[in-house]
């Protein structure tokens, strides 16, 4: 087996990087990459900006499967889908064949998570998390129409700002009582929620979707406190899961993602993991879903794969919410930190831990730009 390929699961950002960065150290070992998407490349946040950025969904693809496939000498399976894996032999399963590996790279990312709803159009209900998602989003916004969003969490809001700015019609249903609540201090909330309430934006919190049927060419949405809203599309951002039942199948140890060492390797030696799908030793057994983590993530694969074992160090990496009517900058304080956010300055709030130490901070507006100056407060 230990000329058998290195297999890459997936062509999100974890899939195509890890093997850009594993090219950088070995050109000649066969690489397979296996993916249910088309393998063409695109930059995935982009997908909640696209209307700001005035691009169409073929416009957001930068890197098409067939030449990255061959400029990094990789062979493509596209279209196929991985259903199971076995160990001991080293193969992997798919819809059409089965793969011996010499290590496999799991990096198929996470599913959004679906929202058992009743009603007849409740197979309607869209969420983005790919690019087909995204061009399939495209295609049912007609012109004005009225959008009702599950979620306001960031990419929630983010899809809002983007579709209000562009002139839709926007609904936000939320169960908590306020956006991105398990993230930002109430003030951070309630300028985010001026700010988008500002192009139109209705918020629905304490509330939830219960129902989604048709009327006419419409849809009603019914909610839970009663109230009826007819609208034109549903887009669910309610979150993502890893679907990790086959990897469990399999033997590999998972808990909300598959567990990675700080290598980046499984409880299985062949067998390495990265991006959304991953649960990192490095950071606290968190899963992280962003792109900096994954290129990080990546490098020190690519560095593993090519036999110098290099553990992953994530350093502090601030996440940007992509809402241009009221900016954001987050870093937030690791799990388990006691402590509360307090407001520095006007859209500035550090979290202060019980010794007085700044943990975290929200950066809104105008104040995204000291990024530099806030990251010395968590270095002090
Ligand atoms: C709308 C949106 C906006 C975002 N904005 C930001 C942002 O501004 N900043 C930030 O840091 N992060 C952002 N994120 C998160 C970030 O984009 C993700 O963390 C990252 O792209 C995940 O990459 P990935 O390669 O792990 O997974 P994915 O991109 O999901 O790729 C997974 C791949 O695996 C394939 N696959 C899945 N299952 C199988 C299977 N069984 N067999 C074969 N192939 C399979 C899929 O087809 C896909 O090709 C955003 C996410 C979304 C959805």
């Amino acid at each position: 087996m230990a000329n058998a390929p290195v297999v890459v699961l997936g062509s999100g950002l974890a899939g195509w990087t890890s093997i850009k960065e594993f090219r950088k150290h070995d050109s000649q070992t066969p690489v397979v990459m296996v993916t249910a998407s088309s393998g063409d490349a695109y930059p995935k946040p982009a997908l909640s900006t696209a209307f700001a950025q005035a691009k169409t969904p073929a416009q957001l693809i930068n890197g098409q499967a067939a030449d990255l496939a061959a400029s990094l000498n990789v062979s493509c399976h596209a279209n196929t889908r991985a259903l199971s894996l076995n160990l001991s032999t080293q193969q992997l399963h798919t819809d059409t064949q089965t793969l011996t590996y010499s290590r496999l790279v799991l990096a198929q990312g996470a599913e959004p998570i679906r929202l058992p709803l009743s009603g007849d159009a409740a197979d309607s209900v869209l969420s983005v998390n790919q690019w087909a998602d995204y061009a399939l989003l495209r295609e049912r916004l007609q012109p004005g129409a009225r959008v009702l969003i599950m979620g306001a969490g960031l990419i929630g809001c983010e899809f809002a700002n983007d579709l209000a700015g562009a002139g839709f019609q926007v609904h936000l249903v939320d169960p908590a009582d306020r956006a991105l609540a398990a993230l930002l201090p109430e003030q951070a909330s309630a300028a985010l929620q001026q700010a988008l309430g500002n192009l139109g934006v209705v918020w629905h919190w304490n509330n939830r979707v219960t129902s989604v049927s048709r009327q006419g060419s419409a849809l009603q949405a019914l909610l839970a406190n009663g109230e009826t809203w007819q609208v034109d599309l549903v887009l669910s951002a309610i979150g993502l899961r890893p679907d990790t039942s086959w990897l469990a199948d399999a033997g590999l140890a998972c808990d909300r993602g598959v567990l990675v060492n700080p290598c980046l390797q499984t409880s299985d030696e062949h067998v390495y993991g990265l991006g959304d799908v991953a649960q990192y030793a490095s950071a606290g057994h968190r899963l992280l879903p962003y792109v900096m983590p994954i290129m990080t993530a990546a490098r020190a694969l690519g560095a593993t794969l090519a036999g110098t074992p290099t553990p992953v160090v994530f350093p502090v990496m601030p996440v940007a919410v992509k809402t241009p009517a009221f900016a954001l900058l987050l870093a937030l304080p690791a799990p388990g930190v006691n402590g509360a956010w307090q407001a520095t300055d006007e859209h500035v709030w550090q979290f202060m831990d019980d010794l007085g130490a700044c943990r975290g901070f929200v950066l809104g507006g105008k104040q995204t730009a000291q990024r530099a100056k806030a990251m010395q407060w968590l270095a002090a």
